[in-house]
């Protein structure tokens, strides 16, 4: 048992970044550079008919106006094809210069050759080696895939799926497991042909002269501990940037926590270059919801900062109103409404930690370490709601306009803290 009044040295926990290459997806001057020292990529792809040009490039704007730096669309056929070009003219004609991805299966190779203004309008070709060809078509038709890339000089991504793995290359490698003198079980072998049909392929690419630098790599699973797996052992065989997600992790709560907890992880340990989360939208809910909480996930590992924060307790018996909910609720809508206008107008204003507390328990404490706090009267407290502003209290509010009179406090401090910084210039 150790002394317990012995100092204890306690190192801040943060992610380590690891050194992976550096690709740059382009559009026009619009340049997205994923893996090196770039941040965090955030990605998401759109559920709309790709032949509708004018509902797809609406959802995309949506999804790169919530934070998507990157969206994908499915290209399944030559209508789809025929209209991704389409697609690209109206989002430029609304001024959104989001670089569009193209995900390609079956017959990705047909498509960007008999298209090319397709290929051309796409800024990276997601390729899936499971669903590129069988036998002896599978080497042309990637290569195929590979020579339009560099044709046109694009970004590709092997996205390799347990969905949609190999299935030659995982019964080859059930064969050869067989003959091991002490086999692997089925899950290791998964895994393994998972991550070297990712490898394997982006050597092929590198072999018919693509840079190394162009390819970036995906192994997407659906369970957690699998995911962790499979990009622990791909991070440490090889150097390409790595696109992370859980794929096919479901809905509402479930996949949101499943994806934090997966992407989480594996971002601490420094793997993962660009993330998606794969949410299935439930009835009535927007597509971008998939972006706000890859943004949190990112934002709440401290690796990027979107977002003024609001720190709001649980609540609890000591406070019987709803009145902080309300507040907390009411201050972080506002935030992020005004996030649009004040991104520009106050640089820094995302980096804003608010508090709204529930009692003189954690309230005063939490609204301290906040720059700007407020702790509302638990039952049986007098009336009063104490506000702290860079860590001092600053004044002590009472009556019924609490809440009108915070948000106005919250509103001058942002002026006066992050207004300076665009006045200064
Ligand atoms: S701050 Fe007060 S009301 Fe909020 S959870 Fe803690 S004890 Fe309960």
């Amino acid at each position: 048992m150790s002394d317990v009044s012995e100092p204890v040295f306690i190192e801040p926990a943060s992610p380590r970044p690891r050194k992976s290459r550096q690709a740059q997806v382009r559009w026009g001057s619009r340049i997205v550079t994923v893996g090196g020292d770039a941040p965090v990529r955030v990605q998401s792809m759109t559920n709309t008919d790709t032949v509708d040009v004018i509902e797809t490039a609406i959802q995309v704007k949506e999804l790169a106006q919530a934070g998507s730096e990157m969206v994908r669309i499915t290209v399944n056929t030559p209508e789809a094809a025929q209209a991704v070009p389409h697609i690209r003219e109206q989002l430029d004609r609304m001024g959104v210069d989001v670089p569009l991805v193209g995900d390609f299966h079956y017959n990705g190779h047909t498509l960007l050759s008999q298209y090319p203004e397709c290929a051309a309008a796409l800024s990276k070709y997601r390729i899936n080696p499971g669903n590129v060809g069988k036998g002896r078509k599978r080497d042309v038709q990637f290569a195929q895939m590979i020579e339009a890339a560099m044709r046109h000089d694009k970004v590709v991504r092997i996205g390799v799926n347990w969905g949609s793995l190999d299935q030659e290359l995982l019964a080859s490698m059930m064969d050869d497991n067989a003959k091991r003198a002490q086999p692997w079980n089925a899950q290791q072998v998964m895994y393994q042909a998972l991550v070297h049909s990712a490898l394997q392929s982006a050597a092929e690419a590198r072999s018919l002269g693509m840079d190394p630098d162009q390819i970036i790599i995906s192994c997407k699973v659906s369970g957690v501990q699998d995911l962790i797996s499979v990009y622990r052992a791909l991070a440490a065989r090889c150097d390409h940037a790595l696109h992370l997600g859980l794929t096919e992790a479901g809905m509402g709560t479930k996949g949101t926590v499943a994806s934090s907890t997966a992407l989480g992880v594996l971002l601490q340990e420094g793997i993962g270059d660009t993330i998606r989360v794969s949410l299935t939208p439930q009835p009535g809910e927007a597509r971008t919801q998939e972006v706000a909480v890859a943004l949190e996930i990112l934002q709440s590992l401290g690796l990027r900062t979107f977002n003024p924060s609001v720190t709001a307790c649980p609540g609890c018996g000591r406070t019987t109103s709803t009145t902080f909910q309300e507040l907390a609720k009411q201050i972080d809508d506002h935030l992020r409404r005004m996030m649009p206008v004040w991104k520009s107008r106050y640089p820094g204003v995302e980096t804003l930690r608010v508090a709204v507390m529930g009692c003189i328990v954690n309230g005063p404490g939490e609204s301290k370490h906040a720059d700007i706090g407020i702790s509302l009267p638990g039952t049986g407290e007098a009336p009063a709601a104490p506000v702290f502003i860079d860590g001092e209290k600053a004044m002590t509010l009472r009556g019924d306009g609490i809440a009108q009179e915070f948000h106005q406090i919250v509103e001058s401090y942002i002026e006066r803290r992050f207004g300076a910084a665009t006045s200064a210039h």
